[in-house]
This record gives structure tokens, C-alpha cells and sequence, in this order.
């Protein structure tokens, strides 16, 4: 039979019986792994919740809002009962609110199509709103028990320097052959314990910066330690430039209230409130910003108070930049005003309101150190 390529380049690094790397990475879990709710459980639900919460989030930072969460939400039928609101409020601080978005649209999905239970198997947890590959296999080993492996940046970082693969993490061939080797490591007895201790002993021992070489169990066999290269696997290609954006925000007051904008689909933080915004190529001063709000404030002559800080805030391929311009309406202004704004979703929201709103990042780090809420 016709042997696959990437059968012969894994067989280079890993025999495909291989069980001592399973075994001895269990052993280290036994002792090792972290106490944790939903490691206390099957359920799916809290399983499916942790992996979105910690994408791309430290445990510290994500257990509070799991735990908020689970408290608000206790089932699927719950969250799913919830509105889009209310659960990017929730969700507030932990950014990426796609992942929020896409939580709430599963659960609707779970429950208006699976009754309420998450399918049992790998293959249809990938067609769920919001559920890759990562959190499928998460779910599926975990909740079921399937033998398939997770493949996240500590499943790279463990594996390229234990077997000392040099090949990019973030090209297609990187990609492959990081999972066919995970494949064949994977306890198929247990591939829930198995799962579980890879994600731990890359968190915990095998970490980003200082791996904890000197106390490792693989220490006799890890290639890159024994060849001193622990810090320079796993190999990444660089990133595209992150691109950047120029924001210019108009704080509209009105008494004790803040015009605040609902932010529509196609752009990032869809269903978040922040305030009327004007983009440009590059940062400028009021008087240098076209637009009919700007004309109309100038028109109205109204005192402009220019925050004096520049705020930076990076995601994950923009940074952004963005400029607070203050404003205080008067009755003849907002008149013509509420005109421009009527096919917009810019309403007034008194300061208790605002906090119940939910914002970017972005907007809760400048109302909180201009005090508005
Ligand atoms: S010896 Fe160091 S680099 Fe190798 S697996 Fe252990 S902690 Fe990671």
C-alpha cells in the first residue's frame, strides 16, 4: 500500500506506537494538574463554556468570568434564553466579543436544534457557531471520551521542542504535521486525561518564556533541551503588519447624560456601545476633521474640551489610536442633531445606564479615568 507523505515524515520523528510519551505525561498529571471547576465535571455545557472563555485568555483572567457565567447561566437553556446584550455585558473586559456572540448563538443552536444537548461526536461539534477545531476536540474527549487530540499553541510549544520539529507552526505543513503527531500520541484509552495533561504540563512546565527544564520529566529525552534550544521552538513565521486605525471620538453630554452609539455588523465590536465616532487615514485635531456632526457643532459654535491622552489599544491585526473630543449639547443643537442621527442607533444613556451597557475595552478605560461612570 501507498504510504501518505506525511505518514513517512512523522514516522522520522515518532514511531507510530509510540506510548511512552502518554504514559509519562499522564504520570506528571496525576501529580501535576491544576484544580480547576470544569475539570470537576462531564457536563459539555461547562466544558463547551470554559474553552470559549479561555481562548486566547489566561486561566486567572477567565475563571472569574467563568464562574460569573455558570452563576448567571447555570444551564444552556438559560443562556440561550439570555439577550445578546446581556451577554456581551458579561462578557465585558475579555475582548475578542466575536467569541461572546458566537457563544450565545451556539447555545440558541443547542437548544432550537440538538434539544438542548451538545452532539456527542467531534465531527458535528465542528458545525456549532463558534466551535473549531481546538473546542471540538476539547468537548469531544472530554464530555465523550473520542480520541481525538487538542492542538493549541501548548500543544505546539511542547511537541516542537520535545521532538525538536523545526517546521513554521503557522504554515499549512506545520499544521499537519503537528496534528498527525498528535494523533498518534493521544492515549486512546483516555484520551480525556491524556488532553487535559498536554494543556497543564504546557501551562504549568513546558512554558512560553523559562521552561522548567531542570525538574522535567522529558528532560532526558526532550531534544531541544538537550541540544539547548527550549527557547527558540516552536518556529513561528512573522504576522502581517498589523494594520492601524485613527479613531476620533465626539462625547456628546447632554445634563448628566452621554450620547452613546449602538456599533453595527461588518466592523469590529458589533452589538457594543461606544460613542459617535469619525474615523481618518491619520490622527487630527477638531478643526481638521470633516464631517457634518463636526460642521454642525462648529455651525452651533459650541466649546470643544480635547481629552489630553492619546489612547493605543492593540487587537489582534489593528492597532488603534483614538482621540476624545467633549461637548456639551444645548437644546438648539440637539435639534438638528437627532436629524443626523436618525438612521443611526445613538441614544442618550444617564452614567447607571453606561455601566450597564456593554463596551469595549477601549471606552471602560476612558470613562473610568474621566470619571463619567
Ligand atoms: S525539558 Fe524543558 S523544553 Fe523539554 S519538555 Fe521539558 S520543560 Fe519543555
Amino acid at each position: 500500500m501507498k504510504r501518505r507523505y506525511i505518514d513517512i515524515i512523522t514516522d522520522n520523528i515518532i514511531p507510530s506506537n509510540n506510548t511512552y510519551f502518554a504514559t509519562q505525561l499522564t504520570k506528571w498529571y496525576q501529580q501535576h494538574q491544576r484544580i480547576l471547576p470544569w475539570r470537576a465535571t462531564k457536563d459539555p455545557y461547562k466544558i463547551w463554556l470554559s474553552e470559549i472563555i479561555l481562548q486566547q485568555t489566561r486561566v486567572a483572567q477567565g475563571l472569574p468570568y467563568y464562574n460569573r457565567f455558570i452563576e448567571q447561566y447555570p444551564t444552556i437553556y438559560d443562556l440561550a434564553a439570555a439577550s445578546e446584550t446581556e451577554v456581551l455585558r458579561l462578557w465585558q473586559g475579555l475582548g475578542y466579543y466575536t467569541r461572546a456572540r458566537n457563544l450565545h448563538a451556539c447555545a440558541r443552536t443547542v437548544v432550537n436544534q440538538f434539544q438542548g444537548q451538545f452532539p456527542n461526536n467531534y465531527k458535528e461539534l465542528l458545525t456549532l457557531p463558534g466551535i473549531g477545531p481546538y473546542t471540538a476536540a476539547a468537548i469531544a474527549s472530554i464530555a465523550f471520551k473520542e480520541a481525538v487530540p487538542v492542538v493549541d499553541g501548548n500543544v505546539y510549544r511542547v511537541l516542537s521542542r520535545i521532538f525538536n520539529i523545526e517546521v513554521p507552526i503557522n504554515t499549512n505543513k506545520g499544521k499537519h504535521i503537528f496534528n498527525e503527531l498528535a494523533q498518534r500520541l493521544i492515549d486512546l484509552t483516555a484520551p480525556d486525561v491524556y488532553n487535559q495533561a498536554i494543556m497543564d504540563f504546557g501551562a504549568i512546565q513546558c512554558t512560553p518564556v523559562k521552561p522548567i527544564c531542570i525538574s522535567c520529566i522529558f528532560n532526558t529525552s526532550c531534544l531541544a533541551f538537550v541540544m539547548g534550544k527550549q527557547n527558540q521552538l516552536p518556529i513561528k513565521l512573522p504576522n502581517i503588519k498589523s494594520k492601524k486605525r485613527f479613531f476620533h471620538y465626539i462625547i456628546i453630554e447632554i445634563g448628566d447624560e452621554l450620547l452613546m452609539s449602538l456599533r453595527k455588523e461588518g466592523d469590529i465590536w458589533a452589538g457594543l456601545y461606544d460613542f459617535y465616532l469619525i474615523e481618518g487615514d491619520k490622527l487630527n485635531e477638531f478643526e481638521q476633521l470633516t464631517d457634518e456632526l463636526v460642521d454642525l457643532i462648529k455651525r452651533h459654535q459650541l466649546p470643544i474640551e480635547k481629552k489630553p491622552k492619546l489612547y493605543k489599544h492593540m487587537l489582534t491585526h489593528r492597532t488603534l489610536y483614538a482621540l476624545f473630543f467633549r461637548v456639551v449639547a444645548t437644546a438648539a443643537f440637539m435639534k438638528e442633531a437627532q436629524v443626523l442621527f436618525k438612521n443611526s442607533e445613538i441614544n442618550s444613556f444617564s452614567p447607571e445606564s453606561i455601566k450597564l451597557l456593554p463596551k469595549p475595552k477601549l471606552i471602560c478605560n476612558f470613562l473610568e479615568e474621566f470619571v463619567y461612570i
